[in-house]
């Protein structure tokens, strides 16, 4: 027996969890693609956020399904908008990486009121895009933790 109350154990636990224990695949589009095509992409993929990047692969944007909502309202043609002219652009994104702690991340989420940030991996010319954290990954590594008791 250690000791430890409950809470000291939920800590301890809530701090082994990291973003590369939860992270999910991301779902990228070209900052070229029109508005249309990334309303078709976030159905088919059935994600609520789109990540941006150019032909380099590197982030530059980030799409929420408001973002896209927004876009659509009145009379414009979404067949000829880029989503580049309408998505929220680098360097105001907020990203995260493998080896972060998710209570960080989730931390960040509720700080900027946002539901998902790309998980990257920093290179010399930008970023690389290899995951994403979203309230729905913070809601399983939440219940992850009451299972572990
Ligand atoms: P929604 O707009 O559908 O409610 P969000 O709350 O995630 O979805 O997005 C709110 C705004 O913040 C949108 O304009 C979106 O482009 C932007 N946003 C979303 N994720 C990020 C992020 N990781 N970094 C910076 N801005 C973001």
């Amino acid at each position: 027996y250690t000791g430890k109350s409950g809470t000291q154990l939920l800590t301890e636990n809530l701090m082994k969890i990291y973003v590369k224990d939860y992270q999910a695949v991301p779902v990228v589009v070209r900052e070229n693609v029109s508005v249309y095509d990334a309303i078709v992409t976030m159905f088919l993929e059935d994600v609520g956020t789109l990540f941006v990047v150019d032909e380099n692969g590197h982030l530059v944007g980030v799409l929420s399904r408001k973002d896209l909502l927004r876009a659509s309202i009145g009379k414009q043609e979404l067949n000829a908008i880029p989503v580049n002219i309408i998505m929220t652009r680098m360097p105001n994104i907020a990203v995260c990486e493998r080896d972060d702690l998710l209570v960080d991340v989730a931390k960040n989420l509720i700080e900027r009121q946002i539901d998902a940030v790309p998980v990257v991996k920093k290179t010399a010319t930008g970023y690389e895009v290899i995951g994403r954290i979203t309230k729905t990954t913070i809601a399983k590594a939440f219940v992850s933790l009451a299972d572990d008791e």
